[in-house]
Formats: C-alpha cells, sequence, structure tokens
C-alpha cells in the first residue's frame, strides 16, 4: 500500500516515522511510570513535561499547565460535556460530541446551510467545532458563554488559538502522531473528574500516564508547528489538482461552503453511492472515504451533511478526500483520474 495513495488523513494519520523515533526509548529503556519518585520515573516526568510544553506552545496556550493529557479527543468532549452545565452545541459536530451532548441535555444551535446563527436566548456554554471531519468547513466562533471548541480537525493544520476560548479536545492520531493519545486544554481549571483512581494530571484525571504515546504527542507537534505552512501549502495544490481533473465530470458538487480547510474535499456526485465509488477507488489502490471513518460503516444519512439541507439523492454519493504530508502532485492526478472514470463508468451502468 504506498503511502501517498492514502487520501483519508481526516480518518486517521500515518505515523510520521520522527515521531516514532522519539518514541522508541520510552517502549523499551525509559519505561518509568511518570510518577514514580527514582530516577525511571524522574525520567519519564520529564519527557512528559517536555510534551506537554510542546503541545502548549502548538495551542499558543499561555502555560502547559492548562493541558490534559486524555486517550484521545473522544475522552476530552465527553469529559468536558459531562461535567459542564448543558449549554448549545452545533449541528455539525462530530459523534463524540454530539453523542455525549444530547445524553446530557445539550441543545442544537440553529444554522442555515453552513452558517450558524444566533440561539433565542444566550446559552451559558456552547461548543463549537474549528473545523468539520466531513466537509472541511472551518468555524470561528466568539462568544461570552463558556466556550469549547473541538480543535481535532484543525491542530497541525490550521493555525489555532487558544485565546477565545475555554476548553479544547484534540487527538494525536491527525497530525501524524499515534493513536489513543490526545488533550483537554483547559484556560483556567480542567471541569470535574470523570475518571477517578488515581492523582494524576493534578488529580483532574486518573490512571498512569501513556508516556510513549504523550512523548510522540509532543514531537508530532513539534513537527507541526516547523510544517504546518508547507503541509498546507501542499493541500491546497492537491486540492486544485483533483478539482481541474474532475472539470469534464457533470452533475457533482463540491461540499463545505465558502471556508474550508484545504485538507478536505468533500464531493457529491449525483446518482452514484458514495460507498461504491470508495470500494472501486480502493481496489484501484486508493484510500478515500464516504464520509467519517466513525460513521461510514452505519447506513445512516450523515447528520452533517443533512443539516447542510443537501438533497437526498446528493448526499448519497458523497466521498472525502483528505489530503495529507505523503500525498504527491502525481498520485492526487491519478487519484483524480480514476474517480472520473469511475464515476462515468458506474453513471453509464445505471
Ligand atoms: N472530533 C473530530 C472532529 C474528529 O474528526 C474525531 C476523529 N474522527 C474525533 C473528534 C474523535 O477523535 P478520537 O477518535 O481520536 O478520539
Amino acid at each position: 500500500m504506498a503511502r501517498e495513495n492514502y487520501f483519508d488523513n481526516a480518518a486517521t494519520t500515518r505515523l510520521d516515522d520522527r515521531v516514532l523515533e522519539e518514541m522508541l526509548p520510552y517502549l523499551r529503556e525509559d519505561f518509568g511510570n511518570a510518577h514514580s519518585i527514582h530516577q525511571w520515573g524522574k525520567h519519564a516526568e520529564a519527557a512528559v513535561a517536555l510534551a506537554r510544553e510542546r503541545v502548549a506552545s502548538l495551542l499558543n496556550a499561555e502555560d502547559p499547565s492548562q493541558v490534559f493529557f486524555t486517550s484521545g479527543a473522544t475522552e476530552a468532549n465527553n469529559w468536558f460535556l459531562g461535567s459542564t452545565a448543558p449549554g448549545l452545541i452545533s449541528p455539525f459536530e462530530h459523534s463524540s460530541v454530539r453523542e455525549p451532548a444530547l445524553r446530557f441535555g445539550w441543545g442544537l444551535l440553529p444554522n442555515e446551510e453552513y452558517e450558524l446563527l444566533s440561539p433565542a436566548s444566550p446559552p451559558s456554554a456552547l461548543s463549537i467545532m474549528a473545523v468539520n471531519n466531513e466537509v472541511g468547513t472551518i468555524f470561528h466562533c466568539q462568544n461570552d458563554a463558556i466556550l469549547h471548541r473541538d480543535l481535532t480537525q484543525a491542530l497541525g493544520k490550521i493555525p489555532v488559538e487558544v485565546e477565545n476560548l475555554d476548553f479544547a479536545s484534540m487527538s494525536a492520531h491527525k497530525l501524524y502522531g499515534p493513536k489513543g493519545i490526545g488533550a483537554l486544554f483547559a484556560k483556567v481549571r480542567p471541569p470535574e473528574a470523570i475518571l477517578v483512581g488515581g492523582d494524576q494530571e493534578n488529580g483532574a484525571r486518573a490512571g498512569t500516564l501513556a508516556v510513549p504515546l504523550i512523548v510522540g504527542f509532543g514531537a508530532a507537534c513539534v513537527i507541526a508547528e516547523q510544517e504546518m505552512e508547507a503541509d498546507s501549502k501542499l493541500a491546497f495544490e492537491l486540492r486544485s489538482i483533483v478539482l481541474e481533473e474532475l472539470n469534464g465530470l457533470s452533475d457533482w458538487t463540491v461540499n463545505g461552503g465558502a471556508n474550508v480547510s484545504p485538507f478536505i474535499l468533500s464531493l457529491s456526485f449525483d446518482g452514484l453511492e458514495g460507498e461504491t465509488l470508495v470500494i472501486e477507488l480502493d481496489r484501484a489502490g486508493f484510500g478515500i472515504s464516504s464520509g467519517a471513518a466513525c460513521s461510514s460503516r452505519s447506513s445512516e444519512p450523515s447528520h452533517v451533511l443533512t443539516a447542510v439541507g443537501l438533497p437526498k439523492e446528493r448526499l448519497r454519493g458523497t466521498v472525502r478526500i483528505s489530503f495529507g504530508r505523503w500525498n504527491t502532485h502525481v498520485s492526487s492526478a491519478h487519484l483524480a483520474r480514476n474517480l472520473r472514470r469511475t464515476a462515468e463508468k458506474l453513471r453509464t451502468m445505471t
């Protein structure tokens, strides 16, 4: 499987070899528990402290102590939503925000297509993602309410700023770090702990720290800080290549509205099934997605595309191409050519 043919980077990214190199010692000889007081523990503790500084730096946070490591964005989202008095979330949130929010009594903000509208009465808390994972829409937001932002598809991809928010969630595996590690940023203090039974993370989140994963997260943040500009320039170029190559084809649209992340390209092909396109492209050696990876196995229509008001016929023919560090101009042109030919072939068959 050629790494340049993987176009599902919004689902997860391949671990950067430089990240792996930094992690390896902590999977071997530097195996200490970061809370032990002997030299093995001290060594692990120092590595965690450095990683926390690195994550804080990519976030432009004031202080590393505002970063609380979690198992990923799902946990960070559940933690915030379950421990904060209910407010409103956007109708475009990932299921790891949407489902706990609905369980804990949060409501939905009104919207018109991709635009979020003001609620009838001001909520006490808001949760609004920075970049949508299905269509790439970028949401800007400033508010007097307690503001939580899911930065999962933004961190390391577009500049993020935590100055105007109170809480933020993130996952390392979306920025070439390891899976199973992420963080909740909390400006003043963390929400009430949901994992109790140890005094790790200042009592905010119990459980032995996953030192190798935390080190990997920190290493991924350093690389992202250095390479964000180059990565995003590449994504812009690859996006244009794909769009240009599809030009000759009829009856398709780009989703996401006017303000989208260059890393995510959501396309709808009238009269086709997204899933069929994904399978055909897989046969040709390319990895794309028919929506969010987590929901692409379910037959339920996407709540994001539904909220946007995409007609049902168009909704079914949606695929997501998400670019990453190892895609090339050549592989993107190949992907698009394959996609165009496949769409043409399938259309003649129906
Ligand atoms: N939020 C968004 C916007 C995402 O795209 C994802 C991953 N698909 C998550 C949260 C959850 O991340 P994780 O599975 O790493 O917890």
